[in-house]
């Protein structure tokens, strides 16, 4: 028997790196083994998340569901604003910040209204980078202190709107991201006699690090190079309109996960902006953009899901590098203007799923011993398994004369010199030697290097009630690590090591990369099913981008999505977000459900007539057919809205 601990909640906090990622919101209750969620980092309040789902799961709402937790996105902003009041504060900044939220990062109405609505207290804006982007900020904004920053490409009438629109009670800035934003800017103005008011984006040199770089540097999709900076200058001069460029923005991409390009990039903003204020514009506004990054593996490193430094560290690394050049050339201090998008929503959600079957190689079970008759290549295989463990074997060896026999077996298969039954038997004990193998590295706590890989070829598969393209596209897109752990028994050791499969019919359709310590790991660690309990597991921190840029392979729709708010002592359930029904999902590949419903209904009269199916099945098939237009498009006949 091993020697080892009984298993505590403590290991799992480890092992799941709980405290790295999840800090301050999330984390384990060491007495029921849950996981829990602190919305309001202020205050000892601990949700038991898994409760939680069953509470909303008992009120009729299928998972998969998303949990929002409005308290973290309050707290998100208020931690923003405050490093940056702290930072403003600690060097004598002479102006403040005033943050924006970009719009495309999370669209969803509920977050853009908390936000505006949270926002408030620090007249927090938000950043559009398209039309429609543009008109949910109009709309949703209500605080004429807040700032509009509107980015993206932009036709006539999105100039026309946003220059009317600065005659509204908030400050509404149209940042050039093409030089040839500028004659449109101009005529739109000319138009309707309103003086714009204006930004330039400009392409830094500096490039960020990782995915995004390419959002940096000379070939960048957006901004003005110096030549055309310096050209936007000499024409607004030119129609005497200097006093219109007030902004300077860049943004070198998302989750720049290292602060130095950070630093750097400030810097050489910081120049232009001196410069800009030296060639006559009034700079009031120096928009840094968004990037700053969120720790989805926890391990505060410069590892591409990850980040070596805080907000905190990012404010004041922002105020001052700003304040210096400004000092330095005796120019005011500009207000501060951050795009953070990612690091402020990432957080505020959970995607809660159900584990509904698994796949698994029987690795241990019992296999009947090789009759001393059998095949050559079985009494190899049945060797290997006896020598497992045996102090003049190791564990390297044993493998590798199970693998030889197994190999040679299905050779001798293919050929015609072994049976199926005996191929069977082959593969049962390749199976329970590595089982063998497992178990022994395990409590020897020691993995030899040639065989890393053996847990990851072995693993289970957990069949799970979801899809990764709807609900974490970027896991399937570009490899983004979230942190994915089962919400309960966590005070028991998680045995079985599994890849994550979802409902699509596509091999794509799984999770098989997951945070760990020293870089991603293949397979997680989960519990054996019990029968009749649910198992549930999370996807934390992926608020920021996934609902978006989701998409309804196999027709798997929208998810349901809840807000949850702590009320005293207690929680409320704010909104609810209805999943997408069936007939919603095929209405947008343009079918019309009734019609369908209609042919099918043709089909089985004809094939009652022909006396092919008797007339109760025809009733249970039309039930079946129409009751599904209506339901959640995942597992499980639940009805939900159909508009
Ligand atoms: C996407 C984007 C952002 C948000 O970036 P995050 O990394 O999510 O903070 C900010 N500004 C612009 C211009 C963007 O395109």
């Amino acid at each position: 028997m091993s020697e080892r601990q009984a298993w505590t909640v403590g290991d799992s906090v480890e092992l799941y790196r709980v405290e790295g990622w999840g800090q301050p919101y999330f984390g384990i209750d060491p007495e029921t083994g849950h996981v829990t969620v602190r919305p309001d980092p202020r205050q000892d309040r601990r949700l038991d998340l898994h409760a939680l789902v069953n509470d909303l799961t008992a009120r009729g709402l299928a998972l998969p569901l998303l949990i929002r937790f409005s308290d973290i996105l309050r707290d998100r902003i208020r931690e923003m604003n405050e490093c940056f009041a702290r930072a403003i504060d600690e060097y004598g900044y002479e102006n403040r910040y005033q943050g924006v939220y970009p719009v495309k990062v999370n669209q969803q109405k509920h977050i853009v209204d908390e936000i505006a609505d949270y926002g408030r207290a620090w007249a927090f804006g938000l950043e559009a980078g398209s039309k429609p982007e543009l008109l949910i900020a109009l709309a949703a904004s209500s605080d004429p202190s807040g700032l509009i920053i509107c980015n993206g490409y932009k036709d006539d009438a999105y100039i026309e709107t946003a220059l009317i629109a600065q005659r509204f009670d908030k400050t509404i800035i149209v940042v050039l991201e093409r030089i040839e934003e500028l004659e449109m800017v101009m005529v739109a103005s000319r138009k309707l006699g309103i003086k714009p008011i204006l930004g330039v984006r400009a392409k830094l040199m500096t490039k960020g690090v990782g995915r995004w770089a390419p959002s940096a540097g000379q070939r960048a999709k957006f901004g003005l190079t110096a030549a055309e900076v310096v050209e936007v200058v000499d024409r607004l001069s030119a129609v005497d309109m200097l006093d219109s460029l007030v902004l300077l923005h860049f943004h070198i991409g998302s989750q720049i996960s290292s602060i130095l390009p950070i630093k750097s990039a400030l810097r050489e903003a910081s120049h232009l902006f001196v410069e800009l204020s030296r060639m006559g514009c009034p700079m009031h506004y120096l928009d840094v953009g968004g990037g700053l990054a969120v720790d989805y593996d926890g391990s505060k490193s410069s590892a591409y899901s990850s980040r070596n430094y805080d907000v905190q560290e990012y404010a004041y690394d922002v105020v001052q590098t700003i304040r210096e050049s400004c000092d330095k050339a005796g120019v005011a201090h500009p207000t501060i203007v951050s795009e953070s998008g990612r690091a402020l929503v990432a957080h505020q959600s959970v995607l809660v799923f159900e584990v509904v079957g698994t796949s698994e190689f029987p690795l241990d079970a019992e296999v009947e011993r090789v009759a001393s008759d059998a095949h050559e290549v079985l009494l190899q295989a049945q060797e290997a398994l006896d020598s497992v463990g045996q102090p003049d074997t190791s564990l390297q060896e044993s493998f590798h004369d199970v693998e030889q026999a197994h190999s040679e077996g299905q050779t001798l298969f293919k050929l015609g010199y072994l049976d199926l039954r005996n191929r069977a038997l082959l593969e049962r004990i390749y199976w329970a030697c590595c089982g063998r193998i497992l178990r022994a590295m395990h409590d020897r706590d020691h993995e030899p290097e040639e065989l890393a890989d053996l847990a990851e070829k072995v693993a289970a598969i957990y069949y799970c009630n979801f899809s990764i393209f709807q609900s974490a596209p970027d896991a399937w897109a570009i490899d983004q690590l979230f942190p994915i752990i089962p919400l309960q028994r966590h005070d028991e050791e998680p045995t079985v090591r599994a890849t994550l499969a979802d409902l699509t019919c596509d091999s794509d359709g799984a999770i098989d990369t997951f945070i760990d310590a020293d870089g991603p790991k293949k397979v997680l660690e989960v519990h054996r099913l019990r029968p009749g309990e649910p198992y549930y597991m999370g996807v934390f921190l992926g608020g920021a981008y996934q609902e978006i840029l989701g998409d309804m392979h196999n027709l798997f729709g929208d998810t349901n999505a809840v807000h949850v708010e702590l009320v005293r002592h207690n929680y409320h359930v704010a909104h609810v977000v209805k999943g997408d029904s069936v007939s919603k999902v095929l209405k947008y590949v343009q079918y019309v459900p009734a019609e369908m419903v209609e042919r099918v209904r043709q089909q089985a009269e004809r094939a009652l007539r022909a006396g092919r199916i008797s007339l109760d099945n025809v009733r249970l098939l039309m039930r079946h057919y129409e009751s599904s237009l209506h339901q959640y498009t995942y597992l499980g006949a639940h009805e939900t809205s159909d508009d």
